[in-house]
């Protein structure tokens, strides 16, 4: 079992936190953060760009509850990244949320979340966000490429998530933002119907 911890001090005192001893033999890295800082109001926060880091602290329970006497709160993310999501798609309403979860459980130990996804109701389905912690899992639910859940067959893919574009919202124009933009004034009234 390896057992690494990581203590962040300020003038010896202790202002960060202990990790729980890591019992997964599969985690081998050393946990390090990117950026870390301490806002006006004393809450640490933490930058992660490492995958398999961010995703190993999602848990909650591994975060310790107090050091020297000092509580500490801690408030990881609500979603994992897209790496660790898969879509459901066309999902009847007949079958909640709750139920996929538990369903899913019995299979895959290390569900996160599952989540109805905006936008994909009608009246009789919608898209549901699965959020899988462990890799191993992950890719074999994505792998096998089906899920039955109440006796239905339903479709495993990749979750995408939706492109950001840019949007000038001076001239309209995809690229760039209303601060950077070198469009003339006259070009956008020249586009401008009559
Ligand atoms: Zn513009």
């Amino acid at each position: 079992m390896a057992t690494k911890m990581t203590v962040i001090m300020i003038d010896n005192k202790i202002l960060g936190f202990l990790l729980i001893p890591i019992q997964n033999t599969n985690f081998r890295q050393s946990i390090l953060f990117d950026l870390w800082w301490i806002d006006t109001d004393d809450h640490l926060h933490i930058v992660i760009q490492t995958t398999e880091i961010y995703v190993y602290l999602c848990k909650k329970d591994r975060w310790s509850k107090e050091v020297d006497g000092i509580k500490i709160f801690s408030f990881p993310p609500a979603h994992l990244p897209p790496q660790h999501t898969v879509i459901l798609k066309w999902v009847s309403l007949s079958c909640t949320t709750d139920d996929i979860e538990s369903e899913l459980k019995i299979k895959f130990e290390s569900i996160y979340s599952v989540e109805d996804m905006n936008g994909t109701k009608n009246d009789k389905t919608r898209h549901v966000k699965v959020e899988i912690l462990s890799e191993c899992e992950y890719n074999s639910l994505l792998n096998s490429g089906k899920i039955n859940l109440h006796g239905h067959l339903y479709d495993v893919y990749e979750f995408l998530p939706p492109p950001k574009v840019l949007m000038c919202n001076r001239c309209n124009k995809p690229g760039h933002t209303k601060k950077s933009c070198r469009n003339s004034i006259s070009d956008k009234m020249a586009e401008k119907p009559c």
